[in-house]
């Protein structure tokens, strides 16, 4: 009798979705839910008037202008230095990030300031493609490119209690519209770090430390590629930084890292 209960008790728990499988399952109904929503038109994130792809085109012009950005550090760049061909700052320039490039949609701030808090903490993946439209313009160049995408990746803890990795929303989103492969778990992050706001720029450097490792998995993939790694908001760069050095001493070929916002100086 007790084996009969135990045998249907396996029986059960054997047809009973993984966690994994629900979680898929969640990712793709999201998906699918954004795909309709995208094909049916929407609303601008700032205007609230009817549109395609999230942004209105006055909107767009109005909050993403075109206007040249340093690859260094992704702050606007004199147009005197852009009027001269120099893509870079003078403090670029004298001291040289680990990254050949950095890519900056917008700079952060109203509306996108708010799209990107529904994005990140409130499980409101609507705005992904208005998010990206700028960052997508810029890097019209890499369609197809040999390039690799990775994103910033949370701690465990942070993933379980957020549910899903925005960097990662982003990335993978990124990829499809640039046909470029991406992989989610190339990079993981070995410790939270907590926020990096409240501490001194040596005091960030030491704090990120160590927090990353490129996954043993995913090592040959790394080694030798031109990798891009995908955050939200680029601030003090210090995380940009430590995942740089990490995915360069993997002996990745070039590091470049993508943004959907660059804070501006204070
Ligand atoms: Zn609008
Ligand atoms: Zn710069």
């Amino acid at each position: 009798m007790t084996s009969r209960l135990d045998d249907s008790a396996m029986a059960a728990a054997a047809n009973r979705p993984s966690a994994t499988h629900l979680t898929r399952a969640a990712a793709c109904t999201r998906d699918l839910l954004a795909h309709w929503r995208a094909a049916a038109g929407g609303r601008c994130i700032v205007c609230r008037g009817w549109c395609q792809g999230g942004v209105c085109p006055p909107c767009g012009a109005r909050f993403a202008p075109a206007c040249e950005l340093c690859d260094g550090c992704g702050l606007p760049l004199l147009a005197t230095l852009a009027a001269s061909g120099d893509t870079r700052c003078v403090r670029c320039r004298l001291a040289p990030p680990p990254w050949s490039r950095v890519v900056a949609g917008v700079a952060y701030g109203y509306p996108w300031d708010r799209a990107l808090a529904d994005f990140k903490f409130h499980q409101r993946l609507e705005p992904a493609s208005a998010l990206l439209r700028p960052l997508l313009s810029r890097l019209a160049d890499v369609r197809g490119a040999d390039l690799r995408v990775v994103a910033v990746p949370l701690s465990r803890e942070r993933l379980r209690e957020r549910g899903y990795n925005q960097s990662w929303e982003l990335a993978r989103r990124l990829a499809r519209a640039l046909s470029l492969g991406a992989r989610a778990d190339a990079l993981f992050r070995v410790r939270d770090t907590g926020h990096q706001l409240g501490l001194h720029r040596a005091a960030r450097g030491a704090n990120l430390q160590g927090a990353f490792v490129v996954t043993p998995r995913h090592a040959a993939w790394v080694r030798g590629a031109r990798i891009a790694l995908v955050d939200d908001v680029l601030t003090t760069g210090a995380t940009a930084h430590a995942a740089t050095r990490t995915l360069r001493a993997a002996g990745a070929r070039e590091v470049q890292v993508w943004v959907v916002a660059r804070t501006p100086p204070a």
